[in-house]
C-alpha cells in the first residue's frame, strides 16, 4: 500500500499541513490500495499563493513557451499511457479494455488537441479602432470527479495552461492516484514553479475552500449539480467566474424509419461503458409504441453480453461501480423503478452472482418507465438503461426535454437529415446524430441545470480568457 502525505505546491511535493488522510480502495477487491492526505484550508490556500505568485510570469509567456511545456506534458502522458490505465483500473475499476483507449488515451487526444489549437489561436484582433487582447483569467481552480479521473483534469487543466493561467487542482476523493500521476507528469515537463499545484482533500473542507478562496480568479467546476449549485453561489459573492459541467439525464430517441437494432445496441454499449458512470450516458431509450416490445427484447438481449466481473481481465466490459455508496444509491433507484411499477428485462437490483466482494451493480434495463417516473427524472450514474415509449414525434421531443438536465441525447432516423431536424428541437448541449463519434474538439456542456460554459476545443480554451481592449 502506498501511503503518501504530499501535496504538490509551488513546484515541488511538499508534507500536507493535515494530519488526516483519504484511503483509496479498489473498487473490485474493497482493498485499501493507497491512502493520500486529506488537504486542509492551510494547503489550499499555500497552493492558492503559489498560483497567484506564478501567474503574472506564466500570463505573459509566448505562445511558443506554452506549447514548449504542453508538449512535453504531452510526451508524458503518452509515455505513460499503461501505468494510467492501470492506476485508473485500480481506483475506479473501469475494465482495462476500456480504460486503456478511453481513460488513458482519452486524455492524450484532448492534449493533442490543445497543442494544435494553441498552436493556431488568434490571441489579440483588431476591431475597428480597438486591438482586443485575449488575456489569462488568472488564478484557476478545478474540481474534478471520479468518473473519467484524467480526462476531467486534462479537460480542464491543460486548456488553462494553454491560455496563460495558473491553476490548482483538487480531485475527487476516490480517484487522487492518477492525479498525482498527473502532477509528476507536470512536474516533468518543467513548468515554472507554481503553476500547477495539487491539493488532495474532502470536498466539503479542500474543495469549499478552494472555491471561496479570494485569490482565485476562477472556479472550474465537474460534478454533481447539487454541489455545482454550492460552488456558484460561492464564486459568486466573490464575483469569480465559473465553468460548471454537471449531471445529465440523456435521452437518446428512436424515430420510426431508424435501424432499431443498430440503435438499441449502440445504446445499451453506451449506459454500461465506464459502469454507467457517464454524465453523458443515454439513461433513456425513447422509442416508438409499435416498436416498444421489439427495443425491449433487443436491449434485454444486448445486455446479457455485459457480465460484470475483475477490470483486470481484458475480456471483461463491466466492472464495479467507484463505491459502497455508489452501489447502494444504484441498487436503491432499481428497487424505487420496481416500485413505480417498471418491468426488468434484464439485472436487478440484488448482487451479481459469484460477485460478493467488490462494488458490482447487475447491468439492468427497465421496462414500462414513465416520464416522470423517478428513474427517469433523476441521475443514477450506474448502469442502469430505461426505455420509454412515444406516440408521435412531438410527445417524443416533450419526453426528452421533461427533465431538469440538459447535457446530451441522441437521435436516430431514416437520414441525418431528419434526425438533426430533430436534435435541434432538444434543450441539450451536444446530440449525437445516427451514431455519430464523440468528438474530442467539439464544445461539451450542458444547457439548463446541466451546466454553465464549454469544455473541449476552442471553446474550452475560451473558457480561461478574459479579454482587454486598446483603443487607437
Ligand atoms: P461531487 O459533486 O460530489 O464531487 C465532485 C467534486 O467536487 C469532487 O472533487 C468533490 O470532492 C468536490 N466537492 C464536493 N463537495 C464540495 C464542496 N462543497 N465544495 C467544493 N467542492 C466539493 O460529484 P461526484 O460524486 O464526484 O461525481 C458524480 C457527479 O458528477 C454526477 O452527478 C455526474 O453527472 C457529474 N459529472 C458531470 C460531468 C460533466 O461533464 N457534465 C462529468 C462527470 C461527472
Amino acid at each position: 500500500m502506498q501511503q503518501h502525505g504530499d501535496q504538490y505546491i509551488g513546484g515541488a511535493w511538499v508534507a500536507s499541513l493535515g494530519t488526516d488522510s483519504i484511503p483509496v480502495l479498489n473498487p473490485a477487491t474493497e482493498q485499501v490500495i493507497a491512502t493520500v492526505p486529506a488537504g486542509t484550508g492551510e494547503d489550499v490556500d499555500a497552493a492558492v499563493r503559489a498560483a497567484r505568485a506564478a501567474a503574472r510570469a506564466w500570463g505573459a509567456t509566448t505562445r511558443e513557451e506554452r506549447l514548449d511545456h504542453l508538449t512535453r506534458l504531452r510526451d508524458g502522458l503518452a509515455a505513460h499511457q499503461q501505468e494510467i490505465a492501470e492506476t485508473v483500473v485500480a481506483e475506479l475499476g473501469a475494465p482495462i479494455g476500456f480504460a486503456t483507449p478511453v481513460q488513458a488515451g482519452l486524455p492524450l487526444g484532448v492534449a493533442n488537441s490543445y497543442l494544435e489549437i494553441l498552436a493556431g489561436y488568434e490571441f489579440t484582433e483588431q476591431v475597428g479602432n480597438s486591438i482586443v487582447h485575449a488575456e489569462p483569467a488568472g488564478v484557476v481552480a478545478a474540481i474534478t470527479p471520479w468518473n473519467y479521473p484524467l480526462h476531467q483534469v486534462v479537460a480542464k487543466v491543460v486548456p488553462a495552461l494553454a491560455a496563460g493561467c495558473t491553476v490548482v487542482l483538487k480531485p475527487a476523493e476516490d480517484t487522487p492516484l492518477v492525479a498525482r500521476l498527473f502532477a509528476r507528469l507536470v512536474h516533468q515537463a518543467g513548468f515554472p514553479a507554481g503553476v500547477f499545484n495539487l491539493v488532495t482533500g474532502v470536498g466539503a473542507v479542500a474543495g469549499a475552500a478552494l472555491a471561496a478562496h479570494p485569490e482565485v480568479d476562477l472556479v472550474s467546476f465537474t460534478g454533481s449539480s447539487a454541489v455545482g449549485a454550492k460552488i456558484a453561489e460561492t464564486a459568486g459573492a466573490g464575483i469569480k467566474r465559473v465553468a460548471l459541467e454537471l449531471g445529465g439525464k440523456s435521452a437518446n430517441v428512436v424515430l420510426p424509419g431508424a435501424d432499431l437494432a443498430r440503435a438499441v445496441n449502440v445504446n445499451v454499449g453506451n449506459v454500461f461503458a465506464n459502469s454507467g458512470q457517464t454524465c453523458t450516458a443515454w439513461t433513456r431509450l425513447l422509442v416508438h409504441q409499435d416498436q416498444y416490445e421489439e427495443a425491449v427484447a433487443i436491449a434485454a438481449k444486448a445486455a446479457a453480453k455485459y457480465v460484470p466481473g475483475d477490470p483486470t481481465d481484458p475480456a471483461t466490459r463491466l466492472g464495479p461501480v467507484v463505491n459502497a455508496k455508489q452501489r447502494d444509491r444504484v441498487r436503491g433507484y432499481i428497487e424505487t423503478a420496481v416500485a413505480e411499477g417498471a418491468r426488468v428485462v434484464a439485472g436487478g437490483p440484488e448482487a451479481p452472482e459469484g460477485l460478493e466482494t467488490g462494488f458490482y451493480v447487475r447491468p439492468t434495463v427497465l421496462a414500462d418507465v414513465t416520464p416522470d417516473a423517478t428513474v427517469a427524472q433523476e441521475e443514477i450514474f450506474g448502469p442502469v438503461l430505461s426505455i420509454l415509449s412515444y406516440r408521435d414525434e412531438a410527445h417524443a421531443l416533450e419526453i426528452a426535454n421533461g427533465t431538469s438536465y440538459g447535457l446530451a441525447g441522441g437521435v436516430w432516423a431514416a437520414d441525418n437529415e431528419t434526425a438533426a431536424a430533430f436534435a435541434r428541437g432538444m434543450d441539450t448541449g451536444q446530440v449525437d446524430i445516427n451514431g455519430g463519434r464523440f468528438n474530442p474538439v467539439a464544445p461539451f456542456g450542458g444547457y439548463k441545470r446541466s451546466g454553465v460554459g464549454r469544455e473541449l476545443g476552442r471553446h474550452g480554451l475560451e473558457e480561461f480568457l478574459q479579454t482587454k481592449s486598446l483603443q487607437f
